[in-house]
């Protein structure tokens, strides 16, 4: 038979299952004397996290080493030179027997348990009364993670899953609302309401402010008495919509940061360009609704100022926008425009960094960007259009540098002439990346003087980068998938 518990008070706790083998908890341990037995390396990583935790410590080893006589100076901190005696439990709560002496750990668990301590064996856990969890630690909020003993490698994993999962500034956000609760418990009297309010509140667009570190505290407060407010006037439907304009990267779902990730599954809508594939977007919260603004062959491309209306209606029917690029999006993207026409309408902004095509392409094609005695620095240029006549041709023909084309698989001749014309060196070497990091990617290396007869013999299509320097000579030795050399 299953059965459910739930702790009545908060709602916070359900644990399913036919039985539980341990019960979680948090101890507060601020002033109370713990024991721990043991004076090696382990000893001190054990000493270290409950002295963190306010513990007061009763060191006890015959031996001790350096950290631990380090940690013995702490104030409180009483060490004693000896082997473990059952006494040494006195007035203690807790006990860790961390010596490497079954032996030893065990006597240790055998006196607590007679003395009513709790006890911890480090690295047996069936023999004491208590396990340690593995942590993860966003104070206030803590995750703790405990297999039963069963594997200390899977808890190690989940760890750093959950690590993963959880943003930076979750304690941030934890203490932001932590130090209003009084506020709304005399702005809401009802239970159910504010109940309401708070899941409103971890939803809205200044819960991810703050967890993004773009809010400060009179931001914080002014959001959130607008939230405040909305949530006593619901007819008033006041609840803030914000854009999020976040870097897709240049197509491999794994590229894409951690916060990309979070705010996929949170947005309302996300507005996609061509540059995002599928995979990219397929990781957006399944019931978003998905806009597709970029051009496609044959079709009228959304134009720019199109696009700006579309994120100002959205965001003024209260929904959470993901604007998402390819690369980066303060990248050849027009994400200035964007950040311009949404700061005139008052729309809060959130900015994710994605990893830009050129980086993309170079990591994925093994291409230094930089690399001593060969390229000293690296620049971006789009060669499109007509601004490509205004781009100083003569800068970006010299050498020892690295220059990566974006935008440019249709003009490459043009390109390549005008760098041999501004003194580039035919024999110079180039690759030109296309659809870097996806599963069709193709590198084709060579030089100034061939690198646009082979891209038409292999009809590179876009996206694809010309990227032109001593460096693309890496290109041709690395066995990346689909490489293709001249
Ligand atoms: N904001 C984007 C750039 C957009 S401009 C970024 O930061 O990457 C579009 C150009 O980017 C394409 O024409 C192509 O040159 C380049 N590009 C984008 N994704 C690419 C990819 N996966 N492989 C190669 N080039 C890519």
């Amino acid at each position: 038979m299953r059965q459910s518990y739930e702790w009545p008070e908060d709602n916070s706790v359900t644990i399913n299952g036919d039985f539980v083998d341990y019960l979680p908890v948090f101890l507060d341990l601020r002033g109370q004397r713990v024991l721990l037995v043991g004076g090696g390396a382990v000893a001190a990583r054990k000493a270290a996290l409950l002295q963190a935790a306010g513990a007061t410590l009763r060191i006890v080893a015959p031996r001790r080493c350096g950290e631990i006589e380090l940690l013995c100076t702490q104030p409180g901190t009483e060490y004693l030179a000896v082997a473990f005696e059952p006494a040494q439990l006195a007035g203690c709560v807790l006990a860790i027997a961390a010596t490497d002496t079954a032996d030893v750990n065990a006597r240790v668990a055998a006196a607590g348990r007679a003395a009513g301590v709790w006890v911890n064996v480090v690295d047996e856990q069936s023999t004491g009364s208590c396990l340690m969890p593995s942590i993860v630690d966003r104070s206030p909020v803590i995750v703790a993670i405990g297999t039963g003993g069963a594997s200390p490698t899977l808890a190690r994993r989940l760890r750093a899953s959950i690590e993963a999962l959880l943003p930076e500034r979750m304690g941030e956000l934890a203490r932001a609302a932590g130090a209003r609760r009084g506020r709304v418990r005399a702005a809401l009297p009802a239970l159910t309401a504010r109940q309401r309010f708070w899941e409103e509140f971890f939803d809205s667009a200044l819960a991810q402010q703050i967890l993004a570190g773009a809010s400060n505290a009179a931001d914080i407060d002014a959001g959130f008495d607008a939230l405040v407010d909305a949530a006593r006037a619901p007819q008033a439907a006041a609840r803030g919509g914000a854009v999020w304009l976040i870097g897709a990267g240049p197509g491999d779902p794994d590229l894409l940061t951690l916060r990309a990730q979070q705010l996929l599954q949170q947005c309302d809508v996300v507005l996609y360009d061509r540059l995002v594939p599928a995979v990219v977007l397929a990781r957006v919260r399944r019931d978003a609704e998905r806009v597709f603004v970029g051009k496609e062959p044959g079709r009228h491309r959304t134009t720019q100022q199109r696009i700006h209306e579309l994120l100002i209606e959205h965001t003024g029917r209260g929904r959470r926008v993901a604007r998402l690029k390819g690369g980066d999006p303060m990248v050849f993207a027009r994400g200035g425009e964007e950040l311009l026409a949404l700061a005139q309408a008052g729309v809060p902004v959130i900015v994710v960094p994605g990893v830009t095509a050129a980086l993309g392409a170079a990591s994925s094609a093994r291409i230094p960007l930089t690399h001593r005695g060969a390229a000293q620095s690296v620049c971006f240029v789009t060669a499109m259009g007509e601004a490509a006549a205004a781009l100083d041709w003569r800068a970006l023909a010299a050498p020892l540098q690295t220059v990566v084309f974006y935008m440019g698989a249709a003009q490459l001749p043009q390109i390549v002439a005008r760098l041999v014309e501004h003194g580039a060196p035919p024999e110079r070497p180039a690759a030109i990346v296309e659809h870097a990091t996806l599963a069709d990617q193709r590198v084709l290396a060579g030089h100034l003087r061939d690198i646009a007869a082979q891209a038409a013999t292999a009809t590179v299509r876009s996206p694809a980068l010309l990227i032109v320097g001593d460096v693309a000579q890496f290109a041709g030795l690395a066995p990346a998938v689909g490489v293709k050399t001249a």
